[in-house]
């Protein structure tokens, strides 16, 4: 947790080989790591078992060295990382990062799709709930990187106002549910 470096990563799914378009988002992710002097990793999506076709995560990495695509480190395998998302998101919660939410999509949608934090400080155990990140500077715009970088715009937390960084074309609205995003849902 201590490396800073830019780490992109490609997260493919084994249920088939890969095509046209996910070799797109591989380079694409490949070259933004190189450009950013970043490491690149894959990490299998293997946690949908009936999905998965039997030797497609071998295809996959097959395809990925053929096309030059070389990670770094050793593939990551969902469905192994299920301890380390527990000891992450254990640690959340010891430093009040987190909180249980047991909001219904339609209340989100009744309350205009945005989530108010509702539930943020009313203690809620984990039942029927979802894992919400206590955002602090939830991000209310990106700026498209094709045409003025990679940016994000927030509220500050003292004026609730937006603030916008000069320059910057492209700029486009978050909608839906991004406060307080939910990292995990009981569903
Ligand atoms: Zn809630």
């Amino acid at each position: 947790m201590t490396d800073s470096r830019y780490i992109g990563r490609f997260a493919p799914s084994p249920s088939g080989e890969l095509h046209f378009g996910s070799l797109i988002a591989a380079l694409g992710s490949y070259l933004q790591a190189r450009a950013n002097q970043g490491i690149w990793r894959v990490r299998i999506e293997d946690i949908d078992p009936p999905r998965e076709v039997p030797g497609a995560a071998d295809t996959i990495l097959r395809q990925l060295d053929h096309y030059g695509l070389h990670w770094d480190g050793d593939v990551l395998w969902q469905s192994q990382r299920h301890e380390a998302y527990r000891e992450a998101l254990t640690w959340l919660g010891e430093q009040g990062l987190s909180y249980y939410c047991t909001c219904t999509r339609a209340r989100i949608h009744a309350v205009g799709g945005i989530y108010d934090g509702h539930c943020r400080d009313l203690g809620l155990g984990a039942e029927n709930a979802a894992l919400r990140l206590r955002q602090t500077r939830p991000v209310l715009q990106f700026s498209d990187q094709r045409a003025a970088g990679a940016r994000g715009f927030y509220y500050p937390p003292s004026r609730r106002a937006v603030r916008l960084q000069p320059g910057g074309g492209g700029r486009r609205p978050l909608s839906g549910d991004h406060r307080d995003c939910p990292r995990r849902r009981p569903d």
